[in-house]
């Protein structure tokens, strides 16, 4: 398909259809790999936005009609389409971002259960009727919110946004979608895989753009009902200050500093293979990377050369082989502030163990690479150890007790993940409730389900995907109460009986 056929070119997608931007701008999406032109798409700005969220509205009355069995039964079909299109959407992905074939045919082929899942909770959702008192029925309705807006970064384009679309839809909700200007292309092929299912035109739209024209265009848009933004902690404030001024609802996945905690009964190669999965997967470039490796002292030095050793037999190369095992970072920016973690963890007296530079060689040469990169001696208050540097550097902290381990862990403005490796079942779970963390993994890292809320403490954000509370959060609530008496009611009757006021 287009990449492979040369550069593909896509408008914006409002009311079913690709059409180009108010101002006729288009943006270039190019192959982290070696600068190639992926395709090119409409640039859209708050024109265009306001034509989106038209497109929307005037949507809106259809699908918020439909009983929850009716979009169900699309987003069924939605899922079957998208599924029987991955092999296709893959390819695109993986040129977009650079992310391996390896790692987006296994991720994107868990997209459609997101369709599915919000879909089965579409049609099953049960409101409630909560108790009121004798003579009356009190019964609560699930209210789609109306336009909604989201926003979606780069890291893993189709996932977050899917996370995203799929409750939204299921509750009855129309949608704009400002996606990140780096990976807008499967984003809008998602419109014709909607379109073939049956989602009515204007259901969803797409902007593609930059965050401080288009997107800052949705996010203060004083029509939108919702933002639900993906993307680093500064962008998250900046918005929920924009949008708190038309009390627009927000949801924000943000930034992370995740630990992978290995206690001394870990076995070294469960832990070294661990923390490679947790750390190394998208180059680092995830909210949950293990950007943080605290380890027992105990077993320290053991890991330490397994996992240095193990680091240097990572494949980094073309991520359309199927054999590479780590691909370009997304840009040269993203490179740069890798460089740039580098030389302040150098600078603040960390040893660099591997890594630490970009990759010799002419296959290298005209794309974003950089090595997998361990830091050793490292403590909790470096720059390295706090700061999201979104590259592939982990900092190894030694721990000697299970309440330093919580403390270090615990250490740093953000909360979004954990991994605590341990065979002791009662440790495993006390070390979890502690911590300050939305998602916890025992013995296991990445793990995500559309059932599973998923989302930050602390500065990591606010708000959830995934599971019944992303559904309910696209909802708002409405209580009726109904009084089933026809008995005459007459508050201001000075007849001398007691009234119900309340
Ligand atoms: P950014 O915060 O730079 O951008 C995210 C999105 O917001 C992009 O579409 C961007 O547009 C847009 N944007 C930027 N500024 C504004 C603004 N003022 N108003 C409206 N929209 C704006 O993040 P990245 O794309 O660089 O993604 C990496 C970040 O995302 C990391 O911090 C990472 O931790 C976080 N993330 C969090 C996850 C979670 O689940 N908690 C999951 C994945 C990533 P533009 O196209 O111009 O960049």
């Amino acid at each position: 398909m287009p990449t492979d056929q040369g550069p593909i070119s896509l408008g914006m997608y409002i009311s079913g259809a690709y059409v180009p931007s108010a101002s006729g701008r288009t943006l270039e999406v190019r192959n982290p790999k070696n600068g190639a032109l992926v395709g090119t798409v409409a640039e859209g700005d708050a024109a265009d936005i306001e034509t989106a969220v038209k497109a929307a509205e005037a949507a809106f009355p259809v699908w918020s009609a439909m009983t929850g069995a009716e979009r169900g039964d699309i987003m069924h079909r939605a899922a079957a389409i998208l599924k029987a299109r991955l092999p296709e959407i893959v390819g695109i992905e993986v040129d977009q971002i650079g992310r391996p074939l390896r790692e987006m045919t296994a991720q994107l082929s868990r997209l459609p259960e997101w369709f599915s899942y919000f879909g089965a909770v579409a049609r099953t959702h049960e409101d409630t009727v909560p108790p009121f008192g004798t003579g009356y029925l009190n019964y609560t309705r699930r209210v789609p919110l109306g336009v909604v807006g989201h926003v979606t970064p780069w890291n893993h384009p189709l996932l977050i946004l899917t996370k995203k679309v799929a409750p939204s839809m299921a509750a009855g909700n129309t949608m704009v979608v400002k996606p990140s200007e780096l990976a807008p292309i499967t984003p809008l092929l998602l419109g014709e895989v909607f379109r073939e299912a049956g989602v009515p035109d204007g259901v969803y739209n797409v902007v593609p753009g930059f965050g401080g024209t288009a997107g800052l265009a949705l996010t203060s848009h004083p029509r939108i009902k919702k933002i639900d933004l993906t993307g680093g902690t500064e962008t998250g404030k900046a918005v929920a200050a924009i949008a708190g001024k038309n009390l627009t609802k927000v949801a924000a996945e943000l930034g992370g500093k995740a630990s992978v905690v290995v206690f001394e009964d870990t076995d070294v190669e469960r832990a070294v293979s661990a923390t490679l999965f947790a750390s190394f997967i998208a180059a680092g470039q995830t909210c949950v990377q293990g950007a943080r490796l605290l380890v027992h002292r105990s077993i320290h030095d053991r890991v330490v050369a397994r996992l240095v050793e193990r680091t240097k037999n990572i494949r980094i190369g073309d991520p359309k082989n199927m054999a590479t095992l780590m691909g370009p970072l997304v840009s040269a920016r993203q490179r740069e502030i890798t460089e740039r973690y580098v030389a302040i963890g150098l600078a603040e007296g960390a040893t660099l163990a591997v890594g630490g530079k970009r990759p010799e060689g002419a296959q290298y040469e005209g794309g974003f690479f950089h090595e997998p990169t361990i830091f050793t001696n490292v403590t909790n208050d470096m720059r390295i150890a706090q700061e999201e540097i979104f590259g592939p550097v982990v900092c190894v902290i030694p721990f000697d007790t299970e309440e330093e381990a919580i403390a270090i862990a615990n250490g740093t403005e953000f909360g979004l993940a954990m991994s605590v490796w341990t065979r002791d079942i009662t440790r495993a779970h006390r070390v979890a409730h502690r911590m300050q963390a939305g998602i916890v993994w025992i013995n296991d890292h990445h793990r995500i389900d559309p059932a599973s809320p998923w989302g930050g403490f602390k500065m990591s954000g606010i708000g959830r995907e995934n599971g019944l509370v992303a559904f309910e959060e696209y909802t708002q609530i409405q209580n009726v109460i109904v009084n089933l008496s026809d008995a005459p009611f007459d508050w201001y009757a000075e007849d001398g009986t007691v009234k119900r006021y309340s």
